[in-house]
Parts: C-alpha cells; sequence; structure tokens
C-alpha cells in the first residue's frame, strides 16, 4: 500500500511512501518519520491507501520508517484546508502542513509534553515519621538499632510532605532545600511515592497583564443590539454566510464579538477569534477568558514553543471552545466550528510575507464556507476587497455608525508642513500646534499618543562632498541609523547588516556627512528634549524585541505609569485606552510615496485608526495630522472619516489602472546572482506565459521589470506581475510555466493576492 506525504521541505510537494507489511496502515492526519534523500524527516500523511499499482512497482518507494500517530493527529477537516491553502497561493503542501502543525510537531517524536514530578508521603513513610517523633519526644535516640538510616534532611522531606498528602513538585521541594536525589532515595525506600503530571504551560499570565476590567452586565446600543440580532440569526441558520461589521472606531464591536460567541458557544459550537497583532491577543484573549473562562485557548508566534503545543494539544483534545490568535490559528484543530471572526480584517498583518503567502482573512473564509460557519469580518477601514464584496451582495453588511455613548468621533486638523517649515525653519520635526497640544495633555494628566510610521533616528545618512550615501552592501536601499552618540549603528532593515557609522564618506573620503530623515528614535528624543518632564516611552519593533517587552509597554501605559508614547503603525491598532485624548501624526506621507497599488488605501486606514485611538473615554478627543500633501485624498477623507467616499474615489482608481478588487493579480519575482540572470529568467516566464495565454487573452503579462526592491539579501530581483479576472487560470499557467523548468522554482517568489508589489 502507498501513501501520500506532506513533508516540512520548501516547494515540494506530496510524496509516495510505502507501508511496510505488517505496519498499521496510518490514517490521513498521523504523523509518519519518512526518509528524504540522506535525511529523515517527520511528515504528514494526507491521503492514504493508495492501491498498490503493480505497473509502477514499488522497488523504488521507499518505506515509512515509523508510523507515530494512531489516529489522526491534525484533523482531516485542517489537512483539507491546508491543501486548498497551497494550491491557491500556489505553494508546496509540504510548507503549507509544517505552517499547519504546532512548532514542536515538526521534529522527531514529540508530544514533548512539559511534565513535573510530584512527590507524596505514602502510608509507611507517616509510619515512619510518627516513629521518629515518639522517639524523639520519649527522649530516645534515633534511628534505634537495626533501624533504616533516614538523614535529617530526609526527615525534613517526610515532614514537609506530611504537610500536603496530595503532593509537592519535586521542583518546589528543591526550593525548600530538598535535593532530587534525596527525594529518590526515600522513594526507593517506599516511604515517598513519585508521580509524573503532564502541565499545560498556560500563556494568561501575559493576558492578566494588560487586561480591562469587564462590565458584565452593560447594556448594548441598540446599534449593537441590532447588530448582535441580526448575526446572531445569521449564525443560527448553520449555513454559510460571511458578515461584513462595518463599525467605527469605538463603536463597541468586540462587545458583539463576546455576545455572538456566547450564543455560537450555547449552540454547541466552537469560535475562532483571530486578531492581527500579537499585541492585540492578550487583551481580547483575557476578555474572552473572563467571559468563558478556561474552555479558552490562546494561539500565536509570541508564545514559546512550549506554550504553544500545549494550547494546540489542549484545543486538539477538545478542552477548548474558543481559541484566540493570530493568523496561524486560521488552522486551529478546533472541532464544529460555528463562527470565525476576523477582527480588523484589512489589516495587512494577516497576509504571511513568506511561503505559503496565505491571507489569514481569506483562509478563515473558506474554513467558514467547509465547516458552515458564519463569519465575520470587523473593521472600521474594511479592505477594498471586502467591501466590493458588501457593496455586491456577496457579503452581509452591518453597520455601526456611532461610538458608544455617544462618544464624538475625534476632532481632526490637518497641519501643512510646507507652511511650518516657512515658518520655522526646515528643522520642525514637531509643528507648533502639535507641540501645545502635548504641552496641554500634560498639564491636563491625560495621555498622548505620537505616531510615525518609520523606525530608527536618522534614515539617511549623505555625503556633502560627492552627494554618496550610505547604502547597504546587499540591498537596493539606504542604511538607517538607530542610537546617538557612541551608540550609533547603521542597519539595515531587510537584512539586518548593522555597521559603524563612519567619520568620513566611504566614497570620497570627505569629512562631511551628514544624516537625512526621521524616525522614531528621534521623534522620542525630541518630545523629550521640548516636553521637559514628560514621561516619554517608544513602541516599535526595536523597542519591544526582547519577549514581553511589548506587553510590559502596553500595561505600563494603561496604568498611566508614560504620558506620551510615540510609535510606529502597532500604537494605530486596535487598542483601546481611555485616558488617550490627543493623537499627533508626524508625517501622515511616510507610506505616500511607495509606488505601490494600495499606498492610499493604507494611508487612509493608518490615519483613520489612529486618529480613532483617541476620545476613547470621557474626555473628547483630537488628532493632528502633519503632512506635505494637504490636498491629498486620502488625507483629507481620512480627516473627515469618510470611508465611503474613500472608497468610490480608491474603486476609480483601480478600475483604471486595473487593480483589485477589480481584477486579480499575482506576483512574481525571480531572484539571481546578476541582474542580467534574473531579467532573463523573468523575460523567459513572461514569454511562456503569453504562449499559454494565446489568442484567449485571459490575462496581462506586465514586465519584466526590475522590482523596485531591486536588490535585497546579496540576490537581484526581476518582477513580472499578471492580472486576470480568471484567477485559477493565471495561476494554472504560472504553476506550470515553473514546473517546466525546476531549476527557476527555487529562485521564484509567487504571490497570489499580494497585498504589496514593492
Ligand atoms: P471598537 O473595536 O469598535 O473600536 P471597542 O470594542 O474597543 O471598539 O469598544 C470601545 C470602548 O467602548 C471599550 O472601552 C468598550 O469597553 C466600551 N463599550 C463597548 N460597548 C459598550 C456599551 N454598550 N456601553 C458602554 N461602553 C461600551
Ligand atoms: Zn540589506
Amino acid at each position: 500500500m502507498f501513501i501520500q506525504v506532506a513533508v516540512p521541505v520548501p516547494a515540494l510537494n506530496l510524496l509516495t511512501y510505502r507501508v511496510p507489511d505488517g505496519m498499521t496502515a496510518p490514517t490521513v492526519g498521523a504523523r509518519v518519520v519518512v526518509p528524504l534523500g540522506s535525511r529523515i524527516v517527520t511528515g504528514v500523511v494526507v491521503d492514504a491507501a493508495l492501491p498498490l499499482d503493480d505497473e509502477l512497482g514499488d522497488v523504488n518507494i521507499k518505506p515509512i520508517r515509523e508510523l507515530l500517530d494512531a489516529g489522526a493527529f491534525i484533523p482531516p477537516d485542517v489537512i483539507d484546508l491546508a491543501l486548498w491553502t497551497a494550491t491557491y497561493y500556489a505553494a508546496g503542501s509540504g510548507e503549507t502542513i509544517t505552517a499547519v502543525l504546532p512548532p514542536k510537531a515538526r521534529g522527531g517524536r514529540a508530544d514533548a509534553h512539559k511534565t513535573i514530578r510530584i512527590a507524596a508521603i505514602t502510608a509507611a513513610g507517616l509510619d515512619e515519621l510518627q516513629e521518629a517523633r515518639t522517639h524523639r519526644e520519649a527522649g530516645l535516640s534515633w534511628p534505634g538499632p537495626g533501624r533504616r538510616e533516614l538523614t535529617p534532611k530526609q526527615y525534613e522531606a517526610l515532614d514537609i510532605l506530611a504537610g500536603t498528602p496530595s503532593g509537592i513538585p519535586t521542583p518546589q521541594l528543591a526550593v525548600r532545600g530538598i535535593a532530587a536525589d534525596a527525594v529518590s532515595r526515600l522513594a526507593r525506600h517506599g516511604l515517598v511515592s513519585l508521580r509524573q503530571v503532564r502541565v499545560d504551560r498556560d500563556p494568561f499570565h501575559l493576558a492578566s497583564i494588560s487586561s480591562p476590567p469587564v462590565d458584565a452586565d452593560r447594556r448594548l446600543t441598540p446599534e449593537q443590539m441590532a447588530a448582535v440580532g441580526r448575526l446572531t440569526a445569521l449564525a443560527q441558520t448553520d449555513s454559510f454566510h460571511v458578515a461584513l461589521l462595518h463599525g467605527v472606531t469605538g463603536s463597541g464591536k468586540t462587545e458583539i464579538y463576546l455576545r455572538l460567541s456566547a450564543a455560537v458557544r450555547a449552540a454547541g459550537r466552537g469560535v475562532l477569534m483571530l486578531v492581527p497583532e500579537i499585541g492585540l491577543t492578550p487583551a481580547m484573549a483575557s476578555l474572552f477568558r473572563q467571559a468563558f473562562g478556561d474552555r479558552v485557548a490562546i494561539q500565536h508566534s509570541g508564545l514559546s514553543d512550549g506554550e504553544r503545543h500545549d494550547q494546540w494539544q489542549r484545543i486538539r483534545r477538545g478542552d477548548i471552545d474558543v481559541v484566540v490568535g493570530t493568523r496561524s490559528a486560521v488552522f486551529a484543530p478546533l472541532d464544529r466550528v460555528g463562527l470565525i471572526v476576523v477582527d480588523e480584517e484589512h489589516d495587512g498583518s494577516y497576509k504571511q510575507e513568506e511561503n505559503p503567502r496565505y491571507n489569514g482573512r481569506d483562509v478563515a473564509i473558506v474554513r467558514g464556507q467547509r465547516a458552515k460557519a458564519l463569519v465575520v469580518l470587523g473593521s472600521a477601514t474594511p479592505s477594498m476587497e471586502s467591501y466590493y464584496n458588501a457593496t455586491s451582495g456577496r457579503y452581509e453588511r452591518v453597520v455601526l455608525e456611532r461610538r458608544v455613548l455617544d462618544r464624538a468621533l475625534a476632532a481632526v486638523t490637518i497641519v501643512d508642513m510646507r507652511e511650518e517649515y516657512a515658518a520655522t525653519g526646515p528643522d520642525a520635526i514637531l509643528s507648533r500646534a502639535l507641540r501645545d497640544a502635548i504641552a496641554a495633555r500634560l498639564d491636563r494628566k491625560e495621555q498622548s499618543l505620537v505616531l510615525l510610521n518609520r523606525r530608527g533616528f536618522a534614515t539617511a545618512v549623505f555625503c556633502r562632498q560627492c552627494a554618496g550615501t550610505l547604502d547597504c552592501p546587499n540591498c537596493s536601499v539606504s542604511l538607517v541609523i538607530h542610537g546617538e552618540g557612541g551608540a550609533r549603528r547603521a542597519r539595515c532593515h531587510y537584512c539586518d547588516y548593522s555597521t559603524r557609522v563612519p567619520s568620513a564618506c566611504p566614497l570620497c573620503a570627505g569629512p562631511y556627512l551628514e544624516q537625512a530623515g526621521f524616525g522614531t528614535e528621534r521623534v522620542e528624543a525630541e518630545i523629550k528634549r521640548l516636553c521637559g518632564p514628560a514621561r516619554v516611552a517608544r513602541l516599535d519593533r526595536d523597542a519591544v524585541r526582547r519577549r514581553g517587552a511589548l506587553a510590559s509597554l502596553l500595561s505600563r501605559f494603561r496604568d498611566g505609569e508614560i504620558d506620551v508614547l510615540v510609535g510606529t503603525q502597532m500604537i494605530a491598532k486596535g487598542h483601546d485606552f481611555p485616558r488617550v485624548t490627543l493623537v499627533g501624526v508626524v508625517s501622515a506621507d511616510v507610506g505616500l510615496g511607495m509606488a505601490d497599488f494600495r499606498a492610499s488605501e493604507r494611508t487612509f486606514q493608518l490615519l483613520t485608526q489612529v486618529a480613532g485611538r483617541a476620545g476613547r473615554g470621557e474626555q473628547p478627543g483630537e488628532a493632528i495630522i502633519q503632512t506635505l500633501y494637504p490636498d491629498h485624498y486620502s488625507i483629507q477623507l481620512a480627516c473627515r472619516q469618510d470611508y465611503p467616499a474613500f472608497y468610490a474615489r480608491e474603486l476609480q482608481f483601480r478600475g483604471a489602472m486595473r487593480y483589485p478588487p477589480l481584477v486579480s493579480i499575482i506576483n512574481t519575482i525571480v531572484r539571481s546572482r546578476t541582474f542580467t540572470g534574473a531579467m532573463d529568467d523573468a523575460a523567459d516566464i513572461v514569454q511562456r506565459l503569453r504562449e499559454a495565454d494565446g489568442d484567449r487573452g485571459e490575462f496581462r503579462v506586465l514586465g519584466p521589470a526590475p522590482a523596485p526592491l531591486a536588490k535585497l539579501r546579496g540576490e537581484y530581483r526581476a518582477q513580472l506581475l499578471i492580472k486576470s479576472s480568471n484567477r485559477k487560470r493565471m495561476r494554472e499557467a504560472l504553476v506550470s510555466v515553473i514546473a517546466d523548468r525546476p531549476h527557476l522554482a527555487r529562485r521564484t517568489t509567487i504571490d497570489v493576492d499580494p497585498l504589496s508589489v514593492l
């Protein structure tokens, strides 16, 4: 008998293995250990019991080495979902299955739970202790002749254990000075019993840090009530629906997710709650934990492998009704899924930027369809795709137009930085308006958020003499300066190359190097300089590299220990900080300069979302947006928080330029050690694609062209873009062209429904 196995190796498709005589036939979803070339790897069975083909003979087909699971380790519906994902995103089945496995299951045999030993005193132990006490009280020496020899330490151990008859974990005994071998010796005498127990590493200690208290019998607003009613009715049909929950920032969408989840759970079905960022998981998870107790699990990559593995096992065992997690949680082994919520569905973090390049939101929709579940996409700024589907009637639309308790949306002011430069000089980072506004918040003991979507201190270094710049040797980008004074380093944000900042120009040796541009570190320094006693902190990827740093920063801000929080888009998302009354955007233009068809959409979303962080408590909020393009429609309409007008305007642009959601696109990047190599190979693919399309004219191929990021990590990159309203045909054509050129497969990146074409 043959089976098909997905092995965790990039770009490999399913492999066939033989089940050796005498081995039980593996079921779909079971893990098997198989030889692969000179290696031994763990794979997952995706198709079992293929009939033996005599023609083929089985001489060349290698046997499985070992079967790790008696039943399915991954549920068959999740296997199917993974295979769909692999096909749709033109990824290897193996690497897709890997993405579905919890981290520890990828290596060899690993139901590697954390176990600990619990020591408990036995009846014999109690007797021994009793006798020793009696002797001591009678003034007799102990041990008496003929007794077994126990050390004072061992008696002390018995004494401690007698106090807790149910047993004490050995690490805890160690803390109290009782070493493991003392315990083992007592066990050999039969005075102590030892048992191994499995412990689930529970990541909810993180959740408790940033959890706002829940008000259980809070009255819903009429809009919330209507939304819960409508969505619950959809969930109760037990058939597939997608609903776009379009609610302005602060309209109370979370409360709707909670009520809806309660209804779905009461009907005996499971809930998948997806959030875009690791940073948002603890707050959301803790709300769900308060509502549903310990039948809630979390799944995201910020957990340790052990925690993640244990949570995964709990879901798999059926101990869980609600899973809260980031994109990969869409593959959680949850049974009877009745509801999938994708919160902040527009968010770019749902897209995985490595193989398989899936969008968690779109996989969620497919999972919902297969499970006959309701999928709720929540956002204040829906993606163009989702809103398009809602207007065309494919999705239900549920709207929340008002904030809870009739709180006003933040009043937004635009500061034209050209005027500011004219008035105060070209070096201004904070306008006078923003500086004054921050100072006013400090006086009133309110909090401010300041956004700049660019990390580092300075974003470029250039030479005044030869105009040379300090570039990354591996990538076609300039290096970014981090830190000040002696701690200064120049770093590449793409490949992590890092170097000392030279004092003279590497090209002309001129001593006139200057820093230009600024990032979050500089803004942080500037606010500290200008706003004296303010407690300023920074939240960006550099600031939260250490595990736990993000959660602690967020909880310090929530507890009022920070007055001004400066950060990248990480501060714009989903957070609910009631004491924030001011949001400043240092430069709204960061994303607009990008040669990307989503530049305007992203800018609109970011500005609307960050403005939505202000005024969520009792005090009204204000947002100040600094820009060089005050008339740009995405900035104008974000100020008015007018989503429909933005959508209409942007749809025109997408239609004229033939971009999603009006057509589908596949971005393809060919990498090579030389520029011409990359361009030639890309040209070859373009040529073959055109031939494959022939006279049908079903797709358009643009390129080859140097990719906007023409060199990355030492490789040159050529790009081709395929557009079509028939996504399946264009994908199949591309996959078959690449399949004909195996040497190209490893150097080609295929991105179906790309978020960015850089
Ligand atoms: P959104 O996700 O729509 O931006 P949230 O769900 O974060 O909004 O809710 C915004 C704030 O309003 C939160 O502090 C939440 O606890 C509070 N809230 C939600 N619903 C109500 C309600 N019915 N009455 C009072 N406060 C509410
Ligand atoms: Zn680099």
